[in-house]
Order: C-alpha cells, then sequence, then structure tokens
C-alpha cells in the first residue's frame, strides 16, 4: 500500500502493471518482502508457481499476466449528512478504505437508525429533525471509521507511526483496536437518535 501517492492519473481504478514496477516500488523494503517479489523459484512448491509458467522453468514470483494496481479510495468527511428532507447513507456518506471490513456495517448501522427516527415521525414537517438526528448520531461514529480505516492500513502496511515493523507493538494494537467498533451499544444508538429527534421538536 503506497499512501504517499495521492495522485491517482487513470481512468479505471484496477489497472494492470508488471513485475519490475512492483520491484521497484518496494526497493529498500525489508529483506523479506524483497525475497518474496525478486526470488527465482525453481525449488518453490507447484502450488506456488503462476499458472502460465512451465512448473520445470524457474520464475519470479509476481511474475504474474494479471497483476494489477488497485486504487482505495475513501470520502473525505463531510459537514453534513442532510438537508431538509434528503439524507445521504452508506458509502455515498463515508465510502472508506476496506482495512476494517466497516463498509456494509456502517451503512446497516445508518439504516437501522433512519428507520427507527423515521418510525416517530408524527407529520411531515418533522421529518428534516429526524434526519438530522441521524445526522447527529451517525455522523461522527462514521466518520471515525473512516479515518480509522486508514490508520489501519498504515499498520498492516507497517508504516504507522510509532509502531512500523515492530511485530510486538502491532500485536497489542491488534488485539483492541476494532473493540470501540464491535462493541458499540446499538440499542443506545437507535435510543439515542430518538432523544435527539424529540429534543428537536
Ligand atoms: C471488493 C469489496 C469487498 C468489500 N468487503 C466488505 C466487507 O467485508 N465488509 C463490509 O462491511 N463491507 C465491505 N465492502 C464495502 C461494502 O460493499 C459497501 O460499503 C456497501 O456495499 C455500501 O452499501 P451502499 O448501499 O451504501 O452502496 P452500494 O452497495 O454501492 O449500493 C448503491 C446502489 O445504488 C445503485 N445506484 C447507483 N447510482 C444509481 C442511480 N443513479 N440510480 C439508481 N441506482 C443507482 C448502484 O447500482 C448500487 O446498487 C466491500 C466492498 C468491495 C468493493
Amino acid at each position: 500500500m503506497d499512501f504517499d501517492h495521492p495522485v491517482w492519473e487513470d481512468e479505471k481504478w484496477i489497472v494492470p502493471t508488471d513485475w519490475n514496477i512492483v520491484s521497484q516500488r518496494f526497493e529498500g523494503w525489508s529483506s523479506q518482502a524483497q525475497a518474496v517479489i525478486k526470488v527465482w523459484a525453481p525449488s518453490l512448491p507447484c502450488i506456488l508457481q503462476p499458472a502460465h509458467v512451465d512448473s520445470n522453468e524457474p520464475t519470479k514470483l509476481l511474475d504474474k499476466p494479471d497483476l494489477a494496481t488497485w486504487a482505495f479510495w475513501d470520502t473525505a468527511p463531510a459537514s453534513t449528512y442532510t438537508r431538509g428532507r434528503v439524507a445521504m447513507l452508506g458509502d455515498a456518506a463515508h465510502a472508506t478504505t476496506p482495512f476494517q471490513g466497516q463498509g456494509a456495517g456502517q451503512a446497516i448501522e445508518d439504516a437501522a437508525v433512519i428507520m427507527t427516527v423515521l418510525s416517530k415521525v408524527q407529520d411531515l414537517k418533522q421529518i428534516p429533525n429526524a434526519l438530522m438526528a441521524y445526522n447527529q448520531i451517525r455522523r461522527p461514529r462514521a466518520q471515525q471509521v473512516v479515518e480509522t480505516s486508514r490508520e489501519y492500513g498504515k499498520l498492516l502496511g507497517m508504516q504507522s507511526e510509532g509502531v512500523g515493523e515492530d511485530l510486538e507493538k502491532m500485536r497489542e494494537n491488534l488485539e483492541t483496536r476494532m473493540h470501540w467498533i464491535w462493541q458499540r451499544n446499538q440499542t443506545a444508538q437507535l435510543n439515542g437518535a430518538v432523544e435527539l429527534f424529540a429534543e428537536s421538536l
């Protein structure tokens, strides 16, 4: 993962690449990483040989015709998810990098909150209040998920400040870093939105 590459020139988000480019990108990495990319592998088990190569011939790992570079995108934090009777949710509001596996989960949390507050609406005029309550409850958490997902990517890519390639620090961090997401009391989140809605009337 290359977090220092903020500009993406290609129209497509998955573009073909080749062994030489990958090899250049990983220059200066640890000997283990270099070995994965650069090793000539006549002695590898057949299962690790690229399918297009005769297994009796020496080959390079990652030297594959379908090698590709993927662009990972997330959304900048929006100042609001709602205006009037319109609201954004899911990826439209807070698309995230994939490292925490949270894109769909956060979209479901949005939907649960919106459904709950809208079910309390007694009059069409109250819809903006209901959506504002959704915005107040969901936006901080969803945007924090986007932020921590980026940090998670750096951690896994050994580019996290203060952790780097220190496996012990990485282990400590990984043991608990998802707890705030997984252990959120969902009922409290729904009730919080309903309370905000009631207070706004
Ligand atoms: C490869 C991959 C792996 C993923 N793995 C995970 C995972 O493990 N865990 C996880 O939580 N998340 C994962 N995600 C993220 C997850 O898929 C998304 O966060 C989630 O689908 C977002 O849901 P959404 O309803 O907001 O958007 P979408 O699922 O993108 O739905 C939007 C829908 O709107 C439709 N649409 C677009 N424009 C229009 C239009 N003008 N008119 C009508 N319809 C329109 C689209 O066709 C689409 O069906 C993954 C994503 C990818 C790409």
